[in-house]
């Protein structure tokens, strides 16, 4: 190894892992050293043939670029098989596959139990009727009707449970073998792992060959084009087979960023249906629901006070009932109002209470020196149409 070969390449990496990012970066070069700087011709070696090939494919013209504008001249890469790296890749990898293969393991997101998860214990209300209708559909009858299926909403507003729920409502062990329940994240990390060890022939066996595929948070495919790539080739070709895919997301296929149009059309192509808040009738029922679960009996008042002040999503609607169950197993009484307020504090404080027209008014008002009564005038001046705006904006 050359003492000028290092330098250069490591400057030539420093440049690199700007121009193309840190993930990248540690997926393709962080494993490769300098071998020999000639005049026109740089030498690096990298752990395996197929990294040679990707590099030599993606990066070469970035490389080269870089190269240049570093070293003043023109300069050809070439890339060898360096044994060495490829023995100390393994055993890092190793390492890292295990700590992988953990994660899939249990096949289930964390902290989330498929068993609880299903479509019979999952309440019904104006927020989600469309959303679990479909889910019950897809279901029943895989693959007949909306397909694919896409759940869209904020978070802890039921879409794992409900992909839960699809995957554990298909009865039989034939068609159960046939589920795949993946978080886009997973499928990401295991896309790469498959990248690098030449493993692609057994991941694509596993998500292609699935009767059913479900995958969880795929606004995570975000800005990730080689997956997407995959992604897409995994749904034409489920989709040829007619096979059923279910997808979640914290937002709708349009507005996930730097999302590839095809992939986009795609998911617009079966049912995408959205999950709301619920409101208070339904939190309500949910409160209630959920401390049947945990056999815990709230009295009707408190129940009502958890609906009227822990307003956000169904899980901190759970995490509320969670807080009393625990408060009433160490006071051993039953639960009142006062207990629940000081129980709940935090989540109670975090939501704001609602604003109200009367009070923009009255703020707008006073900030833009207007009269009581101005901004419902039917006057249309400067002044206050400017105020209206600002009022309804
Ligand atoms: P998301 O995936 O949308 O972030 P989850 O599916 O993880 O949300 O839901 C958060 C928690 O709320 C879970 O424990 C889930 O069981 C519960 N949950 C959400 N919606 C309902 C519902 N309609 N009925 C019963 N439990 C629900
Ligand atoms: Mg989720």
């Amino acid at each position: 190894m050359q003492a000028s070969a290092v330098a250069a390449w490591s400057d030539i990496l420093c440049d690199i892992s700007r121009a193309i990012g840190e993930t990248r970066y540690n997926l393709w070069f962080r494993n490769t050293v300098a071998v020999s700087c000639e005049q026109s011709s740089l030498k690096v070696g990298v752990p395996s043939t197929f990294m040679a090939e990707w590099i030599e494919t993606h990066y070469r013209d970035v490389l080269l670029e870089v190269a240049s504008k570093r070293l003043g001249r023109s300069v050809d890469i070439a890339f060898v098989v360096e044994p060495t790296l490829f023995r100390n890749k393994r055993r890092r990898e190793a390492a890292a596959k295990s700590e992988l293969l953990d994660e899939a393991a249990p096949r289930q997101p964390a902290g989330l139990d498929i068993g609880r998860c299903s479509l019979d214990n999952f309440v019904v209300g104006p927020c989600n009727s469309v959303a679990y209708a479909a889910a019950c559909k897809v279901a029943g009858n895989p693959a007949t009707a909306y397909n694919p299926l896409f759940i869209h909403g904020g978070v802890g507003l039921g879409k794992t449970h409900l992909l839960l729920g699809i995957a554990g409502a298909i009865r039989g062990p034939r068609q159960r073998r046939g589920i795949e329940y993946v978080s886009a994240e997973a499928f990401t990390n295991r896309f790469l792992f498959a990248l690098r060890n030449g493993t692609l022939d057994a991941f694509r066996q596993r998500y292609r060959t699935t009767k059913l595929l479900i995958i969880d948070d795929v606004h995570f495919l975000a800005n990730k084009p080689a997956t997407q790539e995959e992604f897409l080739n995994t749904y034409n070709t489920l989709s040829r087979e007619g096979c059923q895919v279910v997808m979640a997301s914290d937002s709708h296929p349009k507005l996930i960023s730097k999302l590839k149009e095809s992939l986009v059309t795609r998911f617009l192509s079966g049912m995408v249906v959205r999950l709301e808040k619920p409101g208070y009738d339904m939190r309500l029922q949910l409160v209630r629901h959920k401390a049947e679960q945990r056999h815990i009996s709230l009295p009707p008042a408190v129940a009502e006070f958890v609906a009227g002040n822990v307003t956000g999503s169904v899980r901190e609607l759970e995490g509320a009932v969670n807080t009393l169950a625990a408060y009433a197993s160490l006071s051993g009484g039953s639960i009142t109002t006062s207990i629940a307020r000081e129980a709940l504090k935090g989540l109670v404080k975090s939501h704001c209470r609602p604003v109200r027209l009367p009070e923009i008014d009255a703020a707008v008002t006073a900030y833009a020196a207007l009269r009581e009564g101005d901004l419902r005038s039917k006057r249309r001046t400067r002044p206050l149409a400017r105020a209206r705006h600002v009022a309804m904006y």
